[in-house]
């Protein structure tokens, strides 16, 4: 067993680190108070971060990314995460791996101009009436000839405003399980601008200002076959292949923000006085900062650890789950801590405190909420005793 960081990852760690410090901590409060996030301002940190090597890093070599394997990509996303969620999601995008299931043909129109920052991606999956329960969705897709026609509605879809494409499951059908009838879902790419799909603003929502979610709307949406992704019905075994590490891409940017705050606490912790001594004298304040540095390693472990099984192959989804549960709660609490700690100065938005406390509030729903990871660990112990 190994614990400590090899010299490429300690590399990647400080570069990545000092990148976020320097370009993107000074635009943070800007966005805070507006709410918005100049595309002026994406374009200059995507010039820098390609110039840096740190833009598309978690793609192969060979499509142009950095080839890190997974832990060493958890470890870049720690310290993008410490950083407001739009400026590193726009200017440091991450495309989503399962663009690395497309045809040689999606690759070249879609993966590419990704890779070289002239495309951004969205996937669409969530329903106004299916969200946790994916399988009950409605959107629909019924083949005409060659063609497919997309029909239906997604709600709540990240970065769908400043996508060029969307990547949707649409429902294609039924077939009977020993469970029941089961809902068979494909995925399609979707271009904007194609007719009969409409992309309209979403909901005002209270983590991650500057980043929006959108409302998708497909009305006789017309697709030609090569739009699939994978094959035909098959859309939950391509997601599935490739968006498995996307809980612990959540679970490691929750650890960056908690890392700030704590280190936010424990310096104040030291320069605050009350009653004639540093608050952090006081037992009431130190065991917060106990609590919340134990914490903080037991998800920093959890997902180190998910990551490295990632790459030996023999991950389980409990494993991921785990470290996704555990990070955002570690999250929540270390967070709200800090708060505390600061007293009325954490609410204040001279410092990151109080928005690292609202962002906190989405990761333990978004990529499957904290009672869905709770059921995928205790499933994987019941189905081993034929539960
Ligand atoms: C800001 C934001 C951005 C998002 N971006 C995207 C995106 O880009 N693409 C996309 O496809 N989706 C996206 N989502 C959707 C997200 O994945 C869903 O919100 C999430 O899966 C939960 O679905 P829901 O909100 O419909 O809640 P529901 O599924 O309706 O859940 C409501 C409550 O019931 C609980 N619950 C449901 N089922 C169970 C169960 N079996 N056992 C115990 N408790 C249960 C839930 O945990 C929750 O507490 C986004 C969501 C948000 C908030």
């Amino acid at each position: 067993m190994q614990f400590g960081m090899s010299e490429e990852q300690a590399m990647i760690v400080e570069t990545t680190r000092a990148f976020v410090e320097k370009e993107l901590y000074p635009h943070e409060l800007e966005i805070e108070r507006t709410g918005h996030l100049d595309m002026e301002v994406i374009k200059d940190i995507q010039a820098k971060a390609m110039q840096a090597g740190l833009y598309a890093a978690n793609m192969p070599e060979e499509v142009g990314g950095a080839g890190l394997d997974t832990l060493t990509w958890l470890m870049y996303e720690k310290e993008l995460g410490r950083a407001n969620y739009a400026l590193h999601w726009t200017g440091v995008a991450r495309p989503s791996n399962i663009l690395l299931a497309g045809t040689d043909e999606q690759k070249e129109k879609y993966l590419f101009p990704c890779m070289k920052g002239e495309k951004w991606d969205c996937l669409a999956m969530t329903e106004p009436d299916a969200g946790s329960d994916l399988r009950g969705m409605k959107a629909s897709a019924r083949q005409d000839g060659d063609d497919w026609i997309l029909n239906g509605t997604k709600h709540f879809i990240s970065h769908a405003d400043i996508a060029d494409f969307a990547i949707c499951f649409m429902a294609t059908g039924v077939e009977e399980t020993p469970r029941g009838p089961k809902k068979k879902i494909t995925a399609f790419f979707v271009d904007k601008g194609t007719p009969g799909f409409e992309v309209r603003d979403g909901y005002g929502n209270v983590s991650h200002r500057g980043y929006t979610n959108a409302v998708l709307e497909f009305d006789d949406c017309r697709l030609p076959s090569s739009a699939i992704l994978g094959e035909v019905d098959k859309g939950f075994d391509v997601a599935n292949t490739w968006l498995g590490a996307t809980r612990l891409q959540v679970a490691a940017t929750c650890l960056g923000r908690a890392e700030r705050a704590l280190q936010h606490s424990v310096e104040y912790a030291v320069e605050r006085k009350q009653f004639g001594q540093q608050i952090g004298k006081f037992q009431g304040i130190s065991f917060k900062l106990a609590d919340m540095a134990l914490e903080l390693k037991a998800a920093n472990l959890l997902t180190w650890e998910a990551g490295w099984k990632f790459d030996q192959g023999t991950v389980t989804e409990s494993d991921m789950s785990m470290a996704k549960l555990k990070a955002t709660e570690m999250l929540a609490m270390v967070a709200d801590e800090a708060i505390q700690i600061h007293g009325g100065m954490g609410l204040m938005d001279e410092l990151p405190l109080e928005r690292i406390w609202r962002d906190a509030r989405v990761e333990r729903i978004w990529e499957g909420t904290s009672e869905i990871q709770r059921h995928i660990i205790s499933r994987e112990m019941l189905r081993a005793l034929g539960g």
